[in-house]
This record gives structure tokens, C-alpha cells and sequence, in this order.
């Protein structure tokens, strides 16, 4: 057995050909970020820009997150961001769940790598790949799972915030319960100092 290393991550990725996508996409877009962070989160795929760019979140959406991110005074520089498939499905569509189970080798590896301690995610893909096939994103959202020590929430994605902004509320109310978990588990210390108060 090799070594699990980030250098390992990034050429299985970069030498991935165990799907159809990647023989219609720009880049690859593995995820980017802190990777000493405790905090994941974990998107559906990448979209056109973020196949332009080679990274996750840099779109429409990506802006909106950075934004939901500052709302809770973290920069997103200090979380890591990545997708359940690592490269563009056609038309942005949803990747299949052959797709997805191809890609999982790559999502185990770096989860590994980075041992969060929290995960968010983000719409009904990821939480439907990661926590349950039958998951139902406007029940389910906001509700919070320990597995092997680490908390997962799932959330609305981004792009359904652009679409129906009406949901903006409970996706603040998600970003609030968050910033309430990482104070309570002793994370990001330096920017939640004083913040034993719920929000
Ligand atoms: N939507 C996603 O799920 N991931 C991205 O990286 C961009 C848009």
C-alpha cells in the first residue's frame, strides 16, 4: 500500500479516467483550500467557470458562498472546498450515481487527508452521496449527524439560493447553526474568541 499524500491525491486525480467526464471537461477541479482545516465542504460538481479555472466554487454560486462564509466572519481561505465529482458533467447536469461512486475513491482520499472535524453539504447531491440515497434537502437541511466523531449538516446549495432567494433565511439560519457548532467544538479559537454566546 502506498502512502496516502496530498502529491498521491493530486496525481490520481490528474490520472483519473475511471469515469466518461473527464473526456469532455478543460480541468480537473479537485478542491482547494486549507487543507489543515477542520472545516470541509462539499459541493456537487464543478460548472463552467470552475471547469475554465480548474477550482471549486469560483462561479456564481462560489461568490455566494464566499459571501455566506463572511457572514460568519470566516475567510474562505481557511476552509476546504471540493465537490462530489471532480470534473464538469455535461450542461451541469447532475452526475449520475455511477459517477459519483467512481468518484468517491477521490472525495475518500482527501476527507482522509484532511480529517475534518465538521462537514457541510452543500444541496441534495452531496448530502444524497454522503449521508443518505433518500435524503430530501428542504427536510433534511439545517439537522445535524455525528459519524465516527466527525458533524455533518447539509445544506441548499448555493445555486438554489440564486434561483429561489426565498430560501436565503433557513440557508442563514444553517450558517448561523454552524458558526454555533465550531465554537462549541473549540474551532477557528482565534476568530470565535468571546463568542461563547449563541448567535
Ligand atoms: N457547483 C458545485 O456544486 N460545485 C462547484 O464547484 C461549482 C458549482
Amino acid at each position: 500500500m502506498p502512502e496516502i499524500t496530498w502529491e498521491l491525491f493530486d496525481k490520481q486525480v490528474a490520472e483519473c479516467r475511471l469515469c466518461p467526464l473527464c473526456q469532455h471537461i478543460l480541468h480537473k477541479v479537485p478542491g482547494q483550500g486549507d487543507r489543515q482545516s477542520p472545516l470541509m465542504f462539499i459541493g456537487e460538481g464543478p460548472g463552467q467557470t470552475e471547469d475554465e479555472e480548474g477550482l471549486a466554487f469560483v462561479g456564481a454560486a462560489g461568490q455566494l458562498l464566499t459571501k455566506m462564509l463572511e457572514a460568519i466572519q470566516l475567510p474562505r481561505d481557511r476552509v476546504y472546498i471540493c465537490n462530489i465529482v471532480k470534473c464538469r458533467p455535461p450542461h451541469n447536469r447532475v452526475p449520475t450515481p455511477e459517477e459519483a461512486e467512481a468518484c468517491r475513491i477521490h472525495l475518500r482520499m482527501q476527507t482522509w487527508l484532511i480529517r475534518p472535524k465538521v462537514i457541510v453539504l452543500l444541496g441534495s447531491t452531496a448530502a444524497r452521496n454522503v449521508l443518505d440515497p433518500e435524503i430530501r434537502i428542504t427536510r433534511e437541511r439545517g439537522k445535524w449527524t455525528e459519524r465516527k466523531g466527525v458533524w455533518m449538516m447539509p445544506t441548499y446549495h448555493p445555486s438554489a439560493l440564486l434561483r429561489d432567494p426565498d430560501k436565503k433565511k433557513e440557508a442563514w439560519e444553517d450558517m448561523k447553526s454552524l458558526r454555533n457548532k465550531l465554537i462549541k467544538l473549540g474551532l477557528y479559537q482565534d476568530l470565535y474568541s468571546g463568542g461563547e454566546k449563541e448567535l
